[in-house]
């Protein structure tokens, strides 16, 4: 059989999800497919490039052992609850566990209506396709947990949104799809059965170990607490924003989920924000934990009446463990930028590094905002000077060259000349990131027909933190004529 499905979500209560069946589609036709991943899920990479692959793909022919389904879902949305959004243009096959013995979902993401698609269409354009296979894998070869892209496949239809577009589907690889929002859905329907349910698959599928705790609700909210802490120190260091962290855009498995207007941050300003609809910069770069622990806390809000047999008690053990989610944040982005900066362990308690280098960071990350500072060339060339390369090319981030001058001194007495600092720092610091300009570059020529960017920049980042010659070019900084401040859904 060529996808050998294992599917356990559908064996939920019936109100976890309907049946559905994706919509055909004209014409057909691979973009890209991940032979690496493909590998990794026991799927036959030439297989899923074949007619008869493409065809399950694009969703024109249900595999054997799929089954076919839409789950429900709930969220808050730029803080405001909505009780019924659910998978309104994605369709799970079902779930394949790997030649690593991991289980993850297959989702055809743009397949068609659903009985939650509300006004929309169920489909996708081009360019969110593109853009969410360049991201995804990006991040993956960055180190950062996320979902996976296993394959992008154009349609030959078109679908409308401000304009007329080419049409697409993303196919999504995920440890689970299990949302924040998939608990508000049946806690703000007050169906204890089913939040029970629903509590014991995310632990046998993402925290098993929670299992055997005194109170397995309980480890399980720490376990997505501390997952979710890691995941936003892991998206700081790289200068990553989601654009949508709404409730409903937050795993339980603790990957990054649903790149919709994402982007990478060129110059580095801590309030940066890309998306169209993030009026009020609630998702900006910095702003990301404490977002994030706003979710956290519409998590453990639906996990109450299952924590403690009473209401205080239960209100306790959240405020406790929600609690928790600043410290460990800090830690570990503390110890990314101490990476990335070249210091010393923490423990070592070296001059000037008393708070861990937190102050240090802090007013460095000041200095880069003020002065216009690219975030990643930044990082990059700093590497560049430690393993004894002139400072020529950092000073020049700086719009003021003596600011640069000063910055580096002071760094140079924080940090000392260390031969092992130069390893860390290139594996902390990234050659390459998808920058926002190529990726909107490579969403245009595939809209032409093009493919070629698009698939020079997967190739680029999949070796993100090796210097290779040949993708130089895609290190730069944008010039301003070729800058791009805004990202949109296109859903
Ligand atoms: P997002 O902001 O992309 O996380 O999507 C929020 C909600 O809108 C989810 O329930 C999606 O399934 C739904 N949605 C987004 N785009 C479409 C579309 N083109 N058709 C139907 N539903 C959609
Ligand atoms: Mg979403």
């Amino acid at each position: 059989m060529p996808i050998l499905f294992d599917n356990t979500y559908v064996r939920s209560p019936q109100n976890f999800f309907a049946r559905q069946v994706s919509s055909r589609v004209p014409a057909p036709s691979l973009i890209r497919v991940n032979e690496e991943l493909a590998k990794v899920l026991g799927i036959d990479a030439a297989w899923l490039a074949s007619k008869e692959g493409v065809g399950v793909l694009a969703g024109n022919v249900v595999p054997p052992g799929a089954d076919p389904i839409a789950q429900a879902y709930a969220g808050h949305q730029f803080g405001h609850f909505v009780p019924q959004l659910g998978d309104g243009r994605a369709i799970l096959l079902g779930e394949v566990v790997g030649r690593d013995r991991r289980r993850r979902d297959l989702q055809l993401k743009g397949a068609g209506r659903t009985p939650y698609s509300r006004g929309g269409d169920g489909k996708a354009a081009l360019g969110p396709v593109l853009r969410e296979y360049v991201v995804s894998e990006a991040m993956a070869a960055l180190g950062v947990p996320t979902t996976r892209a296993l394959a992008a496949v154009s349609t030959g239809e078109t679908v409308w949104r401000e304009t007329a577009l080419p049409g697409a589907v993303f196919v999504r690889v995920a440890a689970s799809h299990m949302r924040v929002g998939t608990f508000q859905y049946f806690a703000s329907r007050d169906d204890r059965d089913a939040l029970g349910h629903l509590v014991d698959m995310a632990i046998t599928r993402h925290y098993p170990e929670a299992a055997a705790a005194k109170n397995p609700t309980l480890a399980l909210l720490k376990g997505v607490i501390a997952a979710q802490a890691e995941l936003m120190a892991a998206w700081l260091g790289v200068g990553f924003i989601h654009g949508v962290l709404n409730t409903d855009n937050v795993a339980i498995s603790g990957e990054t989920i649903d790149y919709g207007p994402c982007a990478f941050m060129d110059t580095f300003h801590p309030q940066c924000v890309f998306s169209s609809i993030d009026r009020h910069a609630r998702y900006a770069w910095g702003n990301q934990p404490v977002i994030c622990q706003w979710n956290l806390t519409r998590l453990a809000e639906t996990l109450l009446p299952l924590l403690a047999g009473s209401p205080e008690e239960a209100k306790g053990l959240a405020e406790t463990a929600l609690g928790t989610f600043t410290e460990k944040f800090e830690t570990s982005y503390l110890a990314k930028f101490r990476a990335k900066f070249g210091m010393r362990d923490a423990r070592d308690g070296e001059k000037n590094e008393d708070d861990g280098g937190g102050a240090f960071i802090k007013v460095t990350l000041g200095k880069l905002a003020e002065q216009d500072v690219d975030f990643t060339l930044f990082f990059r060339q700093l590497t560049r000077v430690a393993s004894g390369g002139d400072a020529e090319a950092i000073l020049a981030l700086f719009n003021e060259r003596s600011e640069g001058q000063t910055w580096l001194a002071g760094w140079r007495e924080v940090v000392g000349v260390r031969s092992e600092a130069v390893e860390i720092m290139e594996a902390a610091n990234p050659v390459l990131v998808p920058r926002n300009h190529r990726v909107e570059e490579a969403i245009q020529a595939g809209v032409r027909g093009d493919f070629a960017p698009f698939h020079r920049l997967v190739d680029a980042l999949a070796q993100p933190y090796t210097e290779r010659t040949e993708f130089s070019d895609l290190e730069a900084a944008p010039l301003e004529h070729e800058r791009v401040t805004q990202t949109f859904c296109g859903t």
